[in-house]
Formats: structure tokens, C-alpha cells, sequence
């Protein structure tokens, strides 16, 4: 466990890493040791985090500690910071929790920026750096107090691990993290933290490949005509675009790609949706999850209607796989339509 924590502080450049079984088990972990008694100020989440992480603030956080939780929403696709600060300081919270890149349109945060604003308010930030990775960003050395990480995703790599791990540079939140975890049991077995070693090995390679698989096959959906529009922020049309130049340069833009599907009506685009669906059928997938070696891919109306109801919206996970490969897998599914 131990070898696997070095690995994964040598890859987000930070003084430690504690390994937990999941990563829900690391959001928790890097939340809970703020919590305190009852005498706790508000904590406040961006709103566009993973589902399960928006559970469990309603679930555990809300209706089981009985915490006072602020949220913060994006406006047309991208934060408003002076918004962002208004909350701030009218509420003071105690910590802010968000995502580098969001899930399913892909808003990235400007990570400095906001960093900046809550040190104003001295309000901790806690990062979750599973769909930037290591490679495209480091928030704890631009001044993020926690990391966490989902490392069944890219960290892991293949799909066949769940673990999570939760990084810093502060000694006091490490002796709180490591008693939590003890307490409540999060830890990571040694078998599991010994194949995370040995896939993290390849890291750097997969996760390249996978960033420019997903910048050329952004660009192929781009210019299909059957294709509406797609979210990828590498695309001059992206909200934000900009800021993600700015804050990956050349490194990449993620290999998370939405994009939906043209038609006349709904019905019609969420017909395309399936006959796509079932012409990758074989060769990509569709599984729930995202960061397997594989492309897979998801609907986004039957998961998350009640938020993105578009019936042509499709969530590709790329993968790792030749590049000439997979787009002419999509080229001629696309062509189906
Ligand atoms: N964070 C993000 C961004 C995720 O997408 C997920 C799962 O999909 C999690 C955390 C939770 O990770 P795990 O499934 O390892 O508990």
C-alpha cells in the first residue's frame, strides 16, 4: 500500500497519499476530518460533481450528520467567479469541494483562480482530480489543501480495480486522514494497492494516448453532420476553452467526450442514439463507468434525465487503443445514420 501512496505522490507531486477502497471512501475521508462536533460552518459543493458524490452530500452529509451545505451552479456552461466569491463571502464556509473537469459537459474550473478566491475567505479546498489526472493538473501545489482521486478511473486504468486515494502536503490533515481511515475502515487492500502499482507503471503512456485519441476523435464528431453539437473543451466553441488552454497547455483536455446527436424530434434523436448504440455494438460498449482501457460509452438521458434530458446525448470514456482504430469504428457508425 504503501509503494502504491509513493507512486501516486510522485504523479500529483504532493508530501503524502493515503490509499482508501474507493474513491467515494477518499471523498469521504478528505471531508470528514473538517467535520467538527456540531459546531461546523457551511460547506459548499459546485454542483456539477459525480452523481454518487451528490447522493451521498443528500444522503450521509445532509440527512444523516445533519451538515449545512451551500451549493454553487454554472451559468451557461461555465462558473461565474464573481458569483462564486459573492458566496463566499456572505457565508464563509469552511471548505469548498469541486471537480477539475466537470461530468458530462466537461466545465473545467479555473483551479487558480478559484484557489485565490477562497484563500481570501480562508475556506479549504478540496479538489477532485479524477478527470484532470495528475498529468493535465497538480492542485496541490497551486495551493489546494486535498486531492482525492478516484483511482478505479485512470489511476488503475483497466477497469478491474475500485480504489481511491486522497493526497496533501499538510502533516495535521494526514494524521486526521490516517486515523479516519483507520476508524472507519477505509483501506485499500494490499493486493488490490500491489496491481494498482504495477498499472500505474504505465500511466504516462495510457493516459497520453487516451488525450490525443480524444482530441481526434472531438474533432471527427465535430464535423459530422449528424452530429448537433459536442462538448470537449479543447473546441474553440467550449465555454471553456479558454481557461482550459490556459491551465493544461499542451498537455490535453481529458478523454471524456459528450456529444448529441442531430434530429428533427426527440424521438428521432433518441432513435439515432440507439442505432448508434447498436452499430458499435462489439466494438464499444456500453458500461457504466469511465477510464477503462476500452472506449465505452454511455446515454446520458437514462442516467441523468432529470438533469440533461437531451435524448441524442451520448458520454464516450476513451481509451487507450490505436487511434486509426477507433475513429474508423465511430466514422462508420456515424455513416449508419
Ligand atoms: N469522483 C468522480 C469524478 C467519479 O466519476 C467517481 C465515480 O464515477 C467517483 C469520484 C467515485 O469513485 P468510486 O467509483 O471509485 O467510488
Amino acid at each position: 500500500v504503501v509503494e502504491a501512496e509513493k507512486r501516486i505522490c510522485e504523479l500529483e507531486k504532493c508530501e503524502w497519499a493515503l490509499l482508501t477502497q474507493s474513491g467515494m471512501s477518499a471523498i469521504d475521508t478528505a471531508l470528514s476530518i473538517f467535520q467538527n462536533g456540531e459546531n461546523n460552518k457551511p460547506w459548499l459543493f459546485f454542483t456539477e460533481i459525480y452523481g454518487g458524490t451528490n447522493s451521498y452530500i443528500d444522503s450521509v452529509l445532509v440527512g444523516r450528520r445533519g451538515l449545512d451545505i451551500l451549493t454553487f451552479a454554472p451559468d451557461n456552461g461555465s462558473y461565474d467567479l464573481k458569483k462564486f466569491e459573492d458566496i463566499l463571502a456572505l457565508n464563509t464556509p469552511e471548505l469548498i469541494f469541486l471537480e477539475v473537469i466537470s461530468n458530462p459537459l466537461l466545465i473545467v474550473a479555473d483551479i487558480e483562480e478559484i484557489i485565490r478566491i477562497s484563500g481570501i475567505y480562508q475556506c479549504k479546498v478540496i479538489i477532485d482530480n479524477t478527470f484532470g489526472t495528475p498529468h493535465l493538473l497538480n492542485p496541490l501545489s497551486m495551493g489546494a489543501d486535498l486531492v482525492i482521486h478516484s483511482a478505479t478511473k485512470y489511476l488503475g486504468g483497466h477497469g478491474n480495480i475500485t480504489a481511491g486515494v486522497v493526497c496533501g502536503n499538510n502533516e495535521d490533515y494526514r494524521i486526521a486522514a490516517v486515523d479516519y481511515r483507520k476508524f472507519i475502515g477505509h483501506m485499500l487492500s494490499a493486493d488490490d494497492a500491489y496491481r494498482l502499482t504495477t498499472q500505474m507503471e504505465t500511466f504516462k503512456l495510457r493516459i497520453s494516448q487516451q488525450f490525443r485519441n480524444s482530441e481526434y476523435i472531438a474533432n471527427l464528431l465535430d464535423k459530422s453532420p449528424v452530429v448537433e453539437k459536442v462538448f470537449f473543451p479543447s473546441l474553440e466553441d467550449h465555454p471553456t476553452n479558454e481557461i482550459a488552454r490556459k491551465q493544461f497547455g499542451d498537455r490535453g483536455y481529458g478523454a471524456i467526450i459528450t456529444f448529441d446527436l442531430a434530429g428533427c424530434s426527440a424521438e428521432e434523436k433518441r432513435s439515432r442514439r440507439d442505432s448508434f448504440i447498436a452499430a458499435l455494438s462489439g466494438k464499444i460498449r456500453l458500461i457504466p463507468t469511465l477510464g477503462d482501457s476500452h472506449t465505452i460509452l454511455m446515454p446520458v438521458e437514462p442516467v441523468w434525465g432529470y438533469k440533461y434530458p437531451e435524448p441524442g446525448m451520448i458520454r464516450l470514456s476513451v481509451g487507450f487503443e490505436e487511434t486509426g482504430q477507433l475513429a474508423d469504428s465511430i466514422s462508420r457508425a456515424l455513416d449508419t445514420l
